[in-house]
């Protein structure tokens, strides 16, 4: 499907209006509260000027993909003073500084070194981060993420970075335009989630589960995610295909877009 550009107030109002319809739909599906999901609002590649747009709709949060333009952003929109940015891309270490200083979360972490990258950063900035650890549930088809079998201890591992707060865990699933094995990583990061939670370090949570975007976050809702992230759905569609942003994911064959 490809999602029409949103280019006006009333065209990005509508959008997250019926986005937000279709997290209640599959929310009354599923028997759960409707604000038991979160919308992450996607902005990667929208401009200042539809973000704000969004923001006028109600929007207080933005996910984006990549350090240099969170930045940018954050900095061009520091005059609407409520808004906090949150990190879904992965990150090398050398981008931990503007991290550490500016977003509210980070949902991709996958390495130690960047872990510990981001608590010395984080100390010096006097501050704390959410974080989801990142997991790759679909083996074949990403290069960012843990497998599931080592993430018990890497999670164990974290507990040497106060500074981090743990929430919870992150996947993409895989490309397919099949429904059951779209809802397969979903339920392999749920699965996931509820073995972790039975020996979590004292004091660290593991709620979160933020999977789904724009392609499938109905399936996503059903298996439990308590965060979507959408991008297209909301501002359109983006002129670069998903394995731009994701390297490898080119490899798969059953791109939905
Ligand atoms: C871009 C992106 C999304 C949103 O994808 P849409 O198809 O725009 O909804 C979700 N998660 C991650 C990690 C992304 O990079």
């Amino acid at each position: 499907m490809l999602y029409p550009q949103a280019q006006t107030q009333a065209e990005i109002t509508a959008n997250l209006a019926s986005v937000r319809e279709r997290i209640a739909a599959a929310c009354a599906r599923a028997g759960r509260l409707p604000d038991s999901v979160r919308l992450l609002p996607v902005s990667k590649t929208v401009d200042q000027s539809r973000i704000r747009m969004a923001y006028a709709a109600g929007c207080r949060v933005f996910g984006e993909n990549k350090v240099q333009e969170v930045q940018q952003k954050w900095q061009e929109m520091a005059d609407l003073g409520d808004v906090d940015w949150v990190v879904i891309g992965h990150l090398q270490t050398n981008k931990v500084k503007v991290v550490a200083k500016m977003a509210r979360e980070f949902q991709a972490l996958d390495s130690l070194r960047v872990a510990e990258a981001l608590e010395q950063r984080l100390q010096l900035e006097g501050r704390t981060l959410d974080v989801l650890v990142q997991i790759n549930t679909s083996d074949e088809a990403s290069k960012y993420g843990l497998h599931p079998d080592v993430a018990a201890s890497f999670v164990q591992q974290l507990r040497q970075f106060p500074s981090l707060r743990v929430k919870g865990l992150m996947t993409l699933a895989v490309l397919s335009t099949d429904a059951e094995r779209v809802r397969a990583c979903f339920v392999r990061l749920r699965e996931l989630r509820d073995r972790l939670r039975i020996d979590l370090p004292p004091g660290m949570h593991m709620d979160e589960l933020s999977m789904g975007m724009s392609g499938d976050f109905e399936i996503a809702i059903e298996e439990g995610a308590t965060v979507v992230r959408v991008g297209q759905a909301l501002f359109g569609a983006r002129a670069l295909p998903h394995h731009h942003y994701w390297p490898n994911q080119a490899l798969t064959q059953e791109h939905t877009q």
